[in-house]
């Protein structure tokens, strides 16, 4: 019951996502504190090469989904694989990165194999048994839980442990075999469309969060406003700084106020109380007032900084680690400027 078994799927070139990384050492922890023996299971395109970067994980086994189409993520082969290799490892806890292939499909195994799921987990620890802890109410409270059934799987959210370094050598890929219906496998994806002009912005393994608030289209001290102005600076930023865009709620309704809009924003950027709760390792927001509701998005960013002409704004107010009165158009450019140099 203590044995743990890390569960993912590769990404389209046949790698581990990050994200898996991070829950192979949120696995390899929990083992470790529970006494118990880890498995390693992967599914999708090149799931046995991927074997490679598990080593050093200490897995007795690495358990590989095969005679499948997997090479796609669609719900009827990866639940089957998935529910396969479950049943194969017979692991009483289960670990998964929170991956959007595998968010759609675990609840649906944990019934195929009959046993509970809960995701969003943010820490995994031994206390008498295995505990998973997770964020509730738009993150204002920790729980702690426990489960008796078994298997109990657990979605691990990206962020929340360091990624796996693979070292030496990993185990032998067993390959377990995959029984899916043409049913299952009749849907083909054609293509993938993003919201806007389809320029990602959301990278969530950015190191920086930039955040672009209402003041980028307001009226600027000589009076007018410079959306265009605006939009080059900050596109020019977060692709020179590799940074992840995140937005104010002001400036994403802007949308549907008939407003100059910023193309490559949409509500999914925003960040805060009704948007996102991003982790990164830096922040930095401009024209943003800093507002309860924004910030409390800012929840898990590491260090915040933000640029605003007004001294009083909120994030003066113990929200922001540094806060650089200053207009941020000017910041902007001169960084940009360094940020070309540099190349
Ligand atoms: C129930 C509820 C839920 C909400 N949820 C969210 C949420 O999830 N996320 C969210 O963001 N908001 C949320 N809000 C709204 C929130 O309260 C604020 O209204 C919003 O965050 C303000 O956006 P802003 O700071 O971009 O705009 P503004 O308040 O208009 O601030 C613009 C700022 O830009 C500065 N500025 C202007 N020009 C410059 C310049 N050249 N250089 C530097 N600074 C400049 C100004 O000084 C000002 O501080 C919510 C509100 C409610 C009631």
């Amino acid at each position: 019951m203590n044995d743990v078994l890390f569960l993912a799927h590769t990404d389209a070139g046949g790698a581990l996502p990050r994200a898996a990384l991070e829950a192979l050492s949120a696995a390899k922890g929990l083992a470790a504190a529970l006494g118990g023996k880890l498995d390693v299971a992967l599914l999708g395109d090149g799931a046995q090469g991927a074997v490679a970067a598990t080593a050093g994980a200490g897995a007795r086994r690495a358990l590989v989904a095969a005679g499948a189409d997997l090479s796609q993520a669609r719900y009827g082969a990866d639940a089957a694989a998935a529910a396969a290799l479950v049943k194969a490892s017979g692991a009483g806890i289960v670990v998964a990165p929170h991956t959007s292939r595998l968010a759609r499909v675990m609840a649906g195994v944990a019934v195929r194999v009959g046993g509970r799921i809960d995701t969003h987990v943010t820490g995994l620890a031994a206390e008498g048994g295995a505990v998973a802890t997770r964020w509730f109410y738009r993150q204002r409270i920790e729980g702690t839980l426990r489960r008796a059934e078994r298997p109990w799987i657990l979605l691990v959210d990206p962020g929340t442990a360091p990624a796996h370094a693979p070292s030496g050598a990993a185990p032998a890929a067993e390959a377990v075999n995959v029984a899916v219906t043409d049913a299952e496998q009749r849907t083909t994806v054609t293509g993938t469309r993003q919201p806007g002009t389809g320029k990602s912005t959301i990278r969530p393994d950015a190191k920086l969060l930039f955040v672009a608030g209402a003041g980028w289209t307001k009226k600027q001290p000589d009076g007018a406003p410079h959306p265009d102005v605006a939009e080059k600076l900050i596109l020019e930023f977060i692709d020179a700084a590799g940074a992840s865009l995140g937005s104010s709620k002001s400036l994403v309704d802007q949308a549907g106020e008939g407003q100059k809009i910023f193309e490559f924003m949409t509500h999914l950027n925003q960040v805060g109380q009704t948007g996102a709760t991003p982790r990164h390792p830096k922040g930095l927001a401009t024209c943003c007032h800093g507002e309860e509701p924004h910030v409390v998005g800012w929840r898990f960013v590491g260090q915040r900084r933000a640029v605003n002409l007004d001294p009083g704004c909120g994030w003066a107010r113990g929200k922001a680690d540094v806060l650089y009165v200053a207009d941020a158009f000017a910041v902007l450019a001169k960084v940009n400027e360094l940020l070309a140099a540099k190349k």
